[in-house]
């Protein structure tokens, strides 16, 4: 099989890697070079975790997600994974937390619930007496994305895909770049994030949002290994340890203002009250942390954040492959092993992945008021 794929973030990069080691043709296009933070697969780091309510496709999903990006480390000899572990908040003893270990439980993924004050030893700083409990995914932890779809690139080309730069647009079943060229296989898929909508009005609806990271400096105790990243979902809060020397990670997970998939990206700490008011109740010592950056990205999210992976609905050799809401990074190499096992006529994607119009439904990313009108 011959494959253009047009878009080179985790789901394209990984397709390219996937197919080009199964022995099939691959062109990878992209407009910037892998791994470029205007991609939403920039940046570097994002959190890998099997949590995701009580859905187990999704929880089987990134758990061997995380397999393939072992896999992925030891082709190319790329540090991607941090196991540090992933902690969830729950704030109710029946509620998104108890859904997930449920979950994880009947799929053997380890998870264990720990007391508030269990938890609290784990942390430089915490405080949790609105909690009811704490999920610790002791295997789960923070993928190096920039890395991570560079790593895949790298080794889609070491495989024998051929690496494209320019920007592409769909014409037929083909894709035409920039200068002309015109880009032809037994398929195209288009896995182009935030563009993904405006190449295809009519045929699927996306929406582009700017979210922001704040990195702030805790001193040396939050870079001890053994401290986990974080997710506290009825409060739309997500963090990590400081890894690499980036800081600590804190992020507000509600839905930022619209934005351009091509507008320039700009680094305004918008939401430091409101991650800092967060701060104060839950890691008080990082109340008043110096802020050391904020980074800005781009989600690109579905109607309701499932991702997009199926046929053009006009043009049987395209398809569309998108829509990570906010939660689609860690999923890159499992999604591409299910995508190229349709594109060779195996076993069929999930119906809900389908390109169309979508009802709005709850988030899997790591906000639980993602109910979106
Ligand atoms: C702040 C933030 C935090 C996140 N946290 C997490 C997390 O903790 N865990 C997690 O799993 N996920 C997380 N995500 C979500 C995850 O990063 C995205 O779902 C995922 O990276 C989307 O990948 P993609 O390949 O669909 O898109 P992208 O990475 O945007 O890749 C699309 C590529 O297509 C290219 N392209 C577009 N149009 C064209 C064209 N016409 N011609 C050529 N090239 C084109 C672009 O240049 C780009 O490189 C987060 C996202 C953000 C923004």
């Amino acid at each position: 099989m011959d494959v253009v794929i047009v878009g080179a973030g985790t789901f394209g990069a990984s397709l390219a890697w996937w197919l080009a080691r199964g022995g099939h043709g691959v062109t990878l296009v992209d407009q910037f070079e892998p791994g470029d933070r205007r991609a939403t697969s920039g940046g570097e780091t994002r959190l890998i975790r099997c949590s995701h309510g009580e859905d187990p496709d999704y929880t089987a999903m990134a758990w061997r997600a995380r397999a393939l990006w072992r896999e992925v480390e030891a082709e190319t000899g790329a540090e991607l994974l941090v196991d540090c572990g992933v902690a969830w908040f729950a704030s109710g003893e029946d509620g998104w937390e108890a859904a997930s270990e449920r979950a994880m439980l009947a799929q053997g993924i380890p998870c264990e619930r720990l007391e508030v004050a269990e938890a609290a030893r784990r942390y430089p700083s915490f405080r949790g007496d609105d909690l009811a409990f704490v999920l610790l995914e002791p295997e789960a932890g923070v993928v190096r994305a920039q890395r991570g779809v560079q790593a895949l690139a790298g080794a889609a080309a070491a495989h024998g895909a051929r690496v494209v730069r320019g920007r592409a647009r769909p014409e037929g079943a083909a894709a035409v770049l920039d200068d002309g060229t015109r880009l032809e296989g037994d398929v195209v898929v288009w896995a182009c994030g935030g563009w993904l909508a405006a190449l295809f009005p009519g045929v699927l609806r996306i929406a582009v949002t700017r979210q922001e990271l704040l990195f702030v400096d805790g001193g040396p105790a939050w870079r001890e290994a053994g401290v986990p990243a974080w997710v506290d979902y009825d409060r739309a809060m997500y963090g990590t340890p400081d890894l690499d020397g980036l800081g600590f990670k804190a992020a507000l997970d509600l839905e930022g203002p619209a934005i351009d998939p091509d507008a320039a990206l700009d680094d305004e700490p918008t939401t430091e009250p409101i991650v800092r008011t967060y701060l104060r109740d839950r890691f008080p010592a990082l109340e008043h942390a110096p802020l050391l950056e904020t980074r800005t990205c781009r989600y690109e999210l579905s109607p309701d954040s499932h991702f997009i992976a199926g046929r053009h609905p006009e043009h049987d050799g395209v398809w569309l492959l998108g829509g990570g809401s906010g939660h689609g990074f860690k999923h890159g190499p499992a999604m591409a092993e299910r995508v190229a096992g349709a594109l060779a006529g195996g076993k069929p994607l999930p119906e809900r992945f389908a390109a169309g119009d979508r009802i709005p439904g709850r988030s899997f990313r790591t906000a639980g008021s993602g109910v979106r009108t």
